[in-house]
């Protein structure tokens, strides 16, 4: 090996473990900043879960500001976060890159309405800044380097490494690595307990990981009768007979209970007060166009109308065929139409959910570069974090703050490791 090559290789060098969301903006932040990147990725290819999003059209950010959009132990960690790197910074990053936006009720999706388009223009991005890319390389563990071994290896010509990266068929040497490994949810590859089995290995505390934005599996009727109605209808969530949220929206009835935006929305309440032992019911108002207080008068002058009519063919015109075999079936119909409550029994698993709740504690993170403020030369990304959004785009803004915010950093303090061999890489 030349003295050219060697010179070459003490380059500030990022790693970045997995190629998803969070992880292929980092990589090309901390490739815009200078560094040479290197991810390596479980998966045959890059953003797996990325093209799966939205339906696949991939809903990748939102323009309304919902003050309960986040979730997460440390609020204002998930606030200066985003304020440093904000939903019109996104939009521009991608509109440079070449999508064109298209948008429904604050939610922007790329005007494709393919999500495979957002993977690619990463990709694409990627390939331009020459980001090195290794596929099939599952990442089993990360070990910090002592300082006698840190001291070889500047001898042998490496700037600063600080980590050594185990995968199933190789070892690298890091000075700065970015954890982007993602969360347990769905069932799409490479979601699984690798990231916060990683984080912890290098000092991260981990608040227990739960399934969020899930479809809910209730208790009380038999649901066959139910199943496939798509309804509008207002969910309010109890927890110990207290209400804890309210979601209105399109309900999907399933044969298990209830999913559709509004279930998967008030899931992650629901999850953590099972976890907890808590009794959690789900209170469905079929009718949330009529308020409670109006619904009496309301039936009394449909039937009054309509005298011939049974309840059942009250309901006609009302609600589809099979919700009125079950609310016709209820004692009282008015109350099974505005309240009709039933237990939960638990949410679907992680493989059903789109995101988690829990993961590493942002304590432990500096909120304006994703840099450990446990682990020197550590940077962690995207839902890997004790940070969870609402649906409509707020995951995928969180991937792109934290993985910006992480990459410009990671590349920024190799830069001065290499430039300051001799001290340690930590601003
Ligand atoms: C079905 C579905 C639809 C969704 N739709 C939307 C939507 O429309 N809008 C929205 O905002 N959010 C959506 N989300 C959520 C969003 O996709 C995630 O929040 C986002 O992808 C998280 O990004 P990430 O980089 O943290 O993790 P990921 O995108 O999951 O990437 C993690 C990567 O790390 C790799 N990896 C893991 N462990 C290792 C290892 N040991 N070694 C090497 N590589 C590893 C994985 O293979 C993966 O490629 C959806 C989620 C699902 C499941």
């Amino acid at each position: 090996m030349t003295r050219e090559v060697k010179k070459e290789d003490r380059r500030r060098h990022v790693f970045v473990i997995g190629a998803g969301a969070s992880g292929m903006m980092a990589a090309i932040r901390a490739a815009r900043e200078g560094a040479r990147v290197t991810v390596l990725e479980a998966n045959e290819r890059a953003g797996r879960k990325l093209a799966a999003t939205g339906n696949g059209r991939c809903n990748f950010t939102n323009l309304t500001a919902v003050p309960d959009a986040y979730r997460g132990n440390n609020p204002s960690f998930i606030e200066t976060a985003l304020h440093a790197y904000s939903v019109e910074d996104t939009i521009r990053f991608f509109e440079e890159l070449g999508l064109y936006p298209a948008e429904e009720d604050g939610r922007l999706y790329p005007r494709s309405m393919q999500a495979q388009s957002v993977v690619d223009l990463l990709r694409r991005e990627m390939d331009r800044l020459g980001v090195t890319c290794k596929y099939q390389e599952h990442v089993e563990s990360v070990r910090i380097l002592r300082e006698a071994r840190k001291q070889e290896l500047q001898k042998e010509g490496a700037a600063s490494r600080n980590f050594e990266i185990k995968t199933g068929t190789w070892q690298y040497q890091a000075d700065t690595l970015i954890l982007a490994c993602g969360s347990k949810a769905s069932s799409i590859a490479g979601s699984g307990e690798d990231g916060y089995r990683l984080a912890k290995s290098l000092g991260h505390t981990i608040w227990k990981p739960l399934p969020a934005l899930v479809p809910l599996s209730l208790r009380g009727v038999k649901f066959s009768a139910w199943a496939g109605v798509r309804t509008k209808g207002k969910l309010t969530l109890l927890i110990e007979d207290v209400p804890a949220a309210i979601e209105t929206g399109e309900l999907q009835l399933t044969d298990y209970g209830i999913s559709g935006i509004p279930a998967m929305v008030i899931s992650r309440y629901a999850a953590k007060a099972l976890d907890e032992g808590k009794k959690v019911s789900v209170s469905i108002d079929f009718l949330p166009e009529i308020s409670l207080q109006d619904m009496p008068g309301f039936w009394k002058r449909r039937k009054e109308a309509c005298p011939d009519k049974n309840t059942k063919e009250l309901l006609v015109g009302l609600f589809p065929d099979k919700l009125i075999r079950v609310l016709a079936a209820q004692e009282d119909v008015c109350k099974a139409i505005k309240g009709f409550c039933l237990d939960v029994e638990k949410t679907l698993s992680f493989s059903h959910a789109q995101v988690c709740q829990g993961g590493v504690d942002t304590r432990e993170i500096d909120p304006l570069t994703m840099r450990s403020l446990r682990c020197p030369g550590l940077y962690l990304t995207g839902e890997l974090l004790d940070v969870d959004g609402t649906c409509g785009g707020y995951n995928l803004q969180w991937a792109w703050t934290s993985g910006t915010l992480a990459g410009r950093a990671a590349a920024w303090e190799s830069f001065e490791a290499f430039r300051h061999p001799g001290t340690p890489s930590v601003r």
